[in-house]
Parts: C-alpha cells; sequence; structure tokens
C-alpha cells in the first residue's frame, strides 16, 4: 500500500488549496448566498472564477472539459474544495450535479451526452435528481416507487410526485426516475421546460450551500419521447447504483474538507482562549474532543481514499461505499458537534463558520440512504454469508 501523492496530484491538491483560500474564501459573505443556496448570478460568478483557474468539474472526462479525474484524485480535490463551503459550487462538483455528471457519463447515449452533459460540465446549466417521493413512495425503500411512466406510442407518459429534490429551482434539466406497467425502474432525461413538470413549491431545510435549495415537484402527464430514456428501460435501479456508490463518496469528500475547517477553527480557539489559568487545550477535556477530532479526520480519509482505490481498480464497491458513508457521515458529525462545544458560545452563533457548518452536515446522515439503512442492509449481508473479513 502507498498511500503517498504523485507529483501531479500534490500539485493540484496545492493548487486548489490556494484557489479555495485565495478566491472563494473572501467570498464567504457575499449576501447572495441565500437560505436556497447561492443566487444563479453569484454561482455563476464563482463557477468563472474556477474556469479561470481550469479547475470546473474536474471529474469529467477530458473530451467535456475536465481533467478525468479517477476516484482517488477526486478525494483530493473534492476534499480541499469542501474546504469552503462555496467551494463544491465553484468547481462544480456539488450534488447532484456531480453524480448526473458521472452517471451521463457512464450510461447516456452520444446525442444526449451533447445535448445535457456538455453545457452542464462547463457549468452553464445544473440539474436535478428525482427519485424521493413522499410517504407511501420511494424513500429508503426506493421499490416502493409510485411514479408511473406508460408507454404511449414513442412516448411515455409520467405522473407522479418527487420531493427533497435538490437544485430543482434552476435546473435546466431532470433525471426522473419512474416505473412502468410492468413495475420496472426506467430513467428519463427531461428538460424543466417540459409541458407538466411543476415546482409546487420549496422544501426549507437545515442546511442552505445546495444551488436551488430543494423542492417538491410534480409531474403531471409529462410526455417524454423514448428516446430520453437514460440508458435502457427497466433498468434504473441498476443505475441509481452506478450513481450512488461514487456519489456517496463525493458526499463524504466534500463535507470531509468541511469537517476540517471548523476543526481548524476550534482548535485556533483552543490554542488562545485561556481558562481557570490555562489554555483551553491544555484543559484535558478539550484536548481530548480536539484529538479525537484528528482520529476521525484520519479514519474517514482513510475510509475515502479505501473506497475509492477499490473503484478506481474497477469493482463496484458497494459495501465500501456503504461503510464509509455511514463512517464519515457520523465522525464528520462528531468532529463538528465538538468543534461547537469547544468554541463555546461562539459556536452557536455566525460569529464563526463553524455553526453553519453543523447545520449543513446534518443532513448527510440521511440522504444518500440514512445510517440505518446502509447498516441495515450489511447486516443483510452478514446474516446471507456469515463474517466475511
Ligand atoms: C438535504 C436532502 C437532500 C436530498 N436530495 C435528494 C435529491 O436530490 N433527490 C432525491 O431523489 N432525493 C433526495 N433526498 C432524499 C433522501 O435520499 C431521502 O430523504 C432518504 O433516502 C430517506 O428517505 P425518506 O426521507 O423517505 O425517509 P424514510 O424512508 O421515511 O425513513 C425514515 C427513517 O427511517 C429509518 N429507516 C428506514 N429504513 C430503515 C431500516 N431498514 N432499518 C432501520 N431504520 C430504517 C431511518 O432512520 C430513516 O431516516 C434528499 C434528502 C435530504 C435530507
Amino acid at each position: 500500500m502507498d498511500f503517498s501523492l504523485s507529483p501531479e496530484l500534490a500539485e493540484l491538491q496545492q493548487r486548489v488549496r490556494k484557489f479555495i483560500r485565495e478566491k472563494i474564501v473572501p467570498l464567504e459573505g457575499d449576501s447572495r448566498q441565500t437560505h436556497h443556496g447561492p443566487t444563479e448570478e453569484f454561482r455563476r460568478e464563482l463557477v468563472a472564477l474556477a474556469a479561470a483557474e481550469g479547475l470546473v468539474a474536474p471529474h469529467v472526462g477530458t473530451e467535456y472539459g475536465g481533467m478525468g479525474l479517477n476516484h482517488v484524485a477526486k478525494a483530493i480535490v473534492f476534499e480541499e474544495a469542501g474546504y469552503s463551503l462555496l467551494g463544491p459550487v465553484a468547481l462544480h462538483i456539488f450534488a447532484p450535479d456531480e453524480g448526473n455528471m458521472h452517471l451521463l457519463e457512464q450510461v447516456a447515449s452520444h446525442e444526449q451526452k451533447e445535448r445535457w452533459l456538455r453545457p452542464l460540465a462547463a457549468g452553464l446549466t445544473r440539474s436535478c435528481f428525482c427519485m424521493t417521493e413522499p410517504a407511501p413512495g420511494a424513500g429508503s425503500d426506493p421499490a416502493a416507487m409510485n411514479t408511473t411512466a406508460v408507454k404511449d406510442g414513442n412516448h411515455y407518459v409520467i405522473n407522479g410526485t418527487k420531493w427533497f429534490i435538490t437544485g430543482a429551482y434552476g435546473a435546466a434539466f431532470a433525471i426522473i426516475m419512474a416505473k412502468d406497467e410492468d413495475g420496472h425502474a426506467t430513467m428519463f432525461l427531461a428538460d424543466m421546460d417540459t409541458p407538466g413538470i411543476e415546482i409546487e413549491r420549496a422544501m426549507d431545510s437545515l442546511d442552505t450551500a445546495f444551488a436551488g435549495g430543494h423542492a417538491v415537484v410534480k409531474f403531471n402527464n409529462v410526455r417524454i419521447p423514448a428516446s430520453d430514456i437514460l440508458g435502457e428501460p427497466g433498468k434504473g435501479f441498476r443505475y441509481a447504483q452506478v450513481r450512488l456508490a461514487p456519489a456517496r463518496l463525493t458526499h463524504c469528500m466534500r463535507w470531509l474538507g468541511a469537517a476540517i475547517r471548523a476543526h481548524e477553527i476550534a482548535t485556533g480557539y483552543a490554542l488562545k482562549r485561556e481558562v481557570f489559568g490555562h489554555k483551553l487545550i491544555e484543559h484535558e477535556g478539550v484536548g481530548f474532543q480536539l484529538a479525537d477530532n484528528e482520529m476521525d479526520i484520519r479514519m474517514s480519509r482513510l475510509s475515502i481514499w479505501h473506497t475509492a482505490s477499490i473503484l478506481d481498480n474497477g469493482g463496484r464497491g458497494t459495501v465500501e461505499s456503504s461503510m464509509s458513508k455511514v463512517f464519515c457521515s457520523e465522525a464528520i458529525w462528531r468532529v463538528v458537534d465538538r468543534c461547537v462545544q469547544v468554541l463555546g458560545g461562539q459556536g452557536v452563533t455566525s460569529e464563526t463558520l463553524v455553526a453553519r457548518i453543523f447545520t449543513e452536515v446534518r443532513g448527510f446522515r440521511i440522504y444518500d440512504g440514512p445510517s440505518e439503512v446502509h447498516r441495515w442492509s450489511i447486516a443483510q449481508r452478514i446474516a446471507r454469508n456469515g463474517a466475511n473479513w
């Protein structure tokens, strides 16, 4: 095992670090950051800054303007970008666009790539991914999907309601999952201005970093040509896995960067602030919290790198990405929660960025599979195969 970075990757890491700290961090107070993410104008400015450095969508192939980074390289770059909550927006590697680009690259036809992937990869457009539904529909259990796709000549007619759809406001197009008459799930591509697609309302949530926020989206007799099926009909659940295993991992990468930022802020405070005649860091109760932070950060990074290398070596990484997702989402939460505590009263105010990071990372234990669902599926595997080491 060799954990050292190639000279090229180390150089890229430094480039991204410098870019984020010098060009993006100073913009964090911009008033165009709203409760539902940066405004489109602000987002475009951020992307333009990254474009000037050649850093937009570095994960996509060079033929679409990216660098074709492999998963391990993404781990390095995305962690650096996550240091600022605006970093993933600038590099255009935030959810759901980053995962959608990956899926389109893997599955879409040439025509679909030219129409939807090319402008998306350039940061000119945004997209959304429509899977989750209000009860009793798809959520933790995607098989409960109620959105229907009924064949009508050369078209499919989609009906249903989706919610928690990140980025729906302002998205150029959607990837929609719906079930056909035989109960098989299919993915469809549709421009958001297709008749019958209606954004019913925004959903306020704890997080505020995602461009376009989260929304309830209705599909009322939406007619989609069969040529706009993504991949093959009936393979929607399989493609969801193609998207999800790496997409879970990239959340880990970005939020790890945010946790590191919180840890740096809390550490800076603990090194300066004196209470009861000693620096905070000299009080064991504080020092141990920061030591636990460093262990959680290191173990998260190792878990990400390990799963990334499995994906790079052609493995599906389904189990490993599940484990990384649970471990990282919980470890990152612990880190940021400890940072709040170490900062005292300031920890829950906007005096530092930590309170903001705290609200951003909570949802990560829920989306892309709640911790309990991943534990349940790992336990099912143990029930089938026994201990497997
Ligand atoms: C910020 C955010 C952004 C999101 N973005 C998108 C998006 O862009 N597109 C999209 O399609 N969806 C999106 N989602 C939806 C997300 O993927 C779902 O919320 C998630 O899959 C859980 O589904 P649910 O909310 O229906 O919870 P439910 O399915 O109702 O589950 C509720 C809780 O039950 C527990 N539970 C469920 N199953 C088990 C089990 N087997 N064993 C033990 N406990 C269990 C878990 O604790 C779970 O949190 C987003 C969600 C959030 C919070």
